[in-house]
C-alpha cells in the first residue's frame, strides 16, 4: 500500500500570493542568468549549429492536471531536438509509459514533429539549459526555479506532479513552497502538498535502467498511482 505524507506550505518560501502577477514560464532563448550554462550553450551552437541549443520550453497542456518535472535537457536529447525527453533513451521509457496510461496520444518517434500530443499532462525540467555531464550546480538549479515556479503557478487544474529524481523533487518542493525536510525523496513516495500530490520517481535515465535502480515496472507503478488518483 502506498503511503501518502501530508506536508504543509512554508510561508517563508514565498508561495505565490493569490492574484499576484504571473511570472514568465519560459526564459529567453539567450537567457544569461547562468553564465556557465550560457557558455556551454554557445559552444554547442558553434559545434552543432543544426541543434536546438537553447532553453527547452515545457511541452503539453497548461490546463493539464499532471506535471512531470525532469532534471535538465540531455545534450543529445532535448537540447538537440527542442522538446523535453525527445531523442534520447529517457524519452523512450517516459513516452511509452505516458501512452500506456493515457497521458499521451499518437506515436512517439523521437522527433518534435512526430505528432505526439500530451493529454491532461505537461512536461518540463527543473533546469532549462543543458548542463555539462548532466550536472547542474546548486546555484543554477536555484536560478532556474523561477521558471518552474511560474509553470506550477500557471497550471490552474494541477493535481499531480511526478518528480523524476532527487534534484527535480527538491526544486519542485521549493517551487511549491514547502519544506524539503518534511518530504524526503523516496522512489514511489507520494507527498500531499495542499491540493497537489507530489509523486517521487527515480529518473528514467539509461544509467538508472541499465543498473536496475529503476525498472520499467517500477516506473509504470508510479504512473498507475497517478492515473488511479486522477480518475477517482
Ligand atoms: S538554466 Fe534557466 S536560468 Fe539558467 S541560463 Fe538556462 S534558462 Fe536561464
Amino acid at each position: 500500500m502506498t503511503t501518502i505524507s501530508t506536508i504543509e506550505n512554508d510561508p517563508a518560501r514565498g508561495q505565490p500570493m493569490p492574484g499576484a502577477a504571473l511570472a514568465r514560464t519560459e526564459p529567453d532563448r539567450n537567457c544569461p542568468l547562468c553564465p556557465r550554462l550560457a557558455g556551454f550553450r554557445e559552444a554547442a551552437r558553434v559545434r552543432e549549429p543544426e541543434w536546438f541549443n537553447s532553453p527547452v520550453p515545457s511541452f503539453g497542456d497548461p490546463d493539464g492536471r499532471l506535471l512531470i518535472v525532469g532534471l535538465a535537457p540531455g545534450l543529445q536529447g532535448a537540447n538537440r531536438t527542442g522538446r523535453p525527453f525527445t531523442g534520447d533513451f529517457a524519452g523512450d521509457l517516459l513516452y511509452a509509459t505516458l501512452l500506456e496510461y493515457g497521458f499521451a496520444k499518437g506515436k512517439y518517434q523521437a522527433r518534435p514533429d512526430d505528432g505526439l500530443t500530451l493529454v491532461d499532462c505537461r512536461i518540463g525540467n527543473a533546469v532549462r539549459c543543458v548542463p555539462p555531464q548532466n550536472k547542474p550546480l546548486p546555484a543554477e538549479i536555484n536560478t532556474c526555479r523561477q521558471f518552474l515556479s511560474a509553470t506550477v503557478e500557471t497550471m490552474p487544474r494541477l493535481r499531480a506532479i511526478v518528480a523524476l529524481g532527487r534534484v527535480a523533487h527538491e526544486s519542485t518542493l521549493k517551487a511549491l513552497g514547502v519544506r524539503s525536510s518534511a518530504a524526503p525523496f523516496v522512489h514511489g513516495a507520494i507527498h500531499q502538498a495542499g491540493a497537489v500530490k507530489l509523486h517521487d520517481s527515480y529518473h528514467c535515465s539509461r544509467y538508472n535502467t541499465n543498473t536496475r535502480v529503476l525498472t520499467p515496472e517500477m516506473f509504470s507503478a508510479v504512473f498507475a498511482n497517478v492515473r488511479t488518483d486522477l480518475d477517482r
